[in-house]
């Protein structure tokens, strides 16, 4: 018989509100290491390190905005996904009344908050893929507003910003990106981008390519290559931690490539602020652990 996960997924839900992840926190660590000593940069830096230790130690939220919970499960043939469905939204909702999460379920038309993360069956987003074996895995991303605002997508060509259909394009529009969420997006962030695909695949993936591990290597060479080109040029146009100026804007980039229509070239990219909570629960041969 399928078990109940509602209370190990409270658990995963704790976690990614109030324990940032170990690649994160360490390449925020290395970026303040490398500010100018003293500077602005680095205070706003160690600001942010100082909260993010208090929020793991008190078990409280890492920023007020707890975001949209987004998750990603993979399951084995036979489980019931409206099982699964029921189950996050439970312990989403327990985890709104443990404060753990902010109640941010806000109907469009009223404007009335739901109080407890409730939504319709879109809120919060639930993206299911069947696997072979046996476990169970759930990956949960919280994806601030801030951050989720500066998001976006391009079509290219993009004749004002000189960005053709190539990667040297693609390079031209993410930095535009990055350049216009300055003092929105809580720098410095990371960039999930998705090449390819239709508008709304597009989208979907730039936010799966930020389930990446910030210290992994794209295996395709190409795109490792312009990972690194949009971090390191991103990083010289002196937006800096929270808009202080400095050498950290962006932590990292992260590119999905989509296969397209000959008529479409969209890139769409998906600004993750550095309150970058994600985290991963397994569920195998009865035992449930936590990355
Ligand atoms: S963008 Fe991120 S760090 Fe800034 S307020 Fe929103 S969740 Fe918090």
């Amino acid at each position: 018989m399928q078990p109940n996960l509602t209370d190990n997924i409270l658990e995963l839900v704790r976690l990614a509100a109030t324990d940032l992840p170990e690649d994160v926190e360490k390449t925020l660590q290395k970026s303040r290491n490398e500010e100018e000593e003293g500077s602005a940069a680095q205070g706003a830096l160690d600001t942010i390190l100082k909260n993010v230790a208090m929020a793991r130690e008190n078990s409280t939220p890492i920023c007020q905005d707890t975001g949209t919970p987004i998750f990603y499960v993979s399951y084995p043939e036979g489980w019931s996904t409206r099982k699964l469905s029921r189950q996050i939204q439970d312990a989403v909702i327990q985890a709104t009344e443990k404060t753990y999460l902010r109640p941010n379920s806000v109907n469009t038309l009223t404007g009335k908050n739901t109080g407890d993360n409730s939504g319709d069956e879109h809120y919060p987003s639930i993206y299911f893929e069947e696997v072979d074996g046996d476990e169970v895995k759930i990956d949960l991303m919280l994806k601030g507003g801030g951050c989720e605002n500066v998001s976006t997508q391009y079509k290219l060509p993009d004749s004002g910003l000189g960005a053709g259909r190539d990667l040297d394009g693609v390079r031209k529009v993410a930095l535009e990106a990055v350049a216009k969420a300055q003092g929105k997006g809580c720098a410095p962030g990371v960039l999930g981008i998705a090449i390819g695909g239709d508008r709304g695949s597009s989208y979907a993936a730039s936010k799966e390519a930020l389930r990446r591990q910030l210290d992994d290597t794209n295996p395709d060479p190409v795109l490792a290559e312009l990972e690194e080109r949009i971090t390191g040029q991103a990083n010289q146009l002196d937006i800096g931690p929270m808009g202080f100026h400095g050498k950290t804007t962006l932590l990292g980039t992260k590119v999905k490539n989509l296969h397209r229509l000959p008529a479409c070239y969209f890139v769409s990219i998906a600004y993750m602020c550095w309150a970058y909570r994600r985290r991963r629960m397994v569920y195998a041969n009865g035992a449930v652990s936590y990355q």
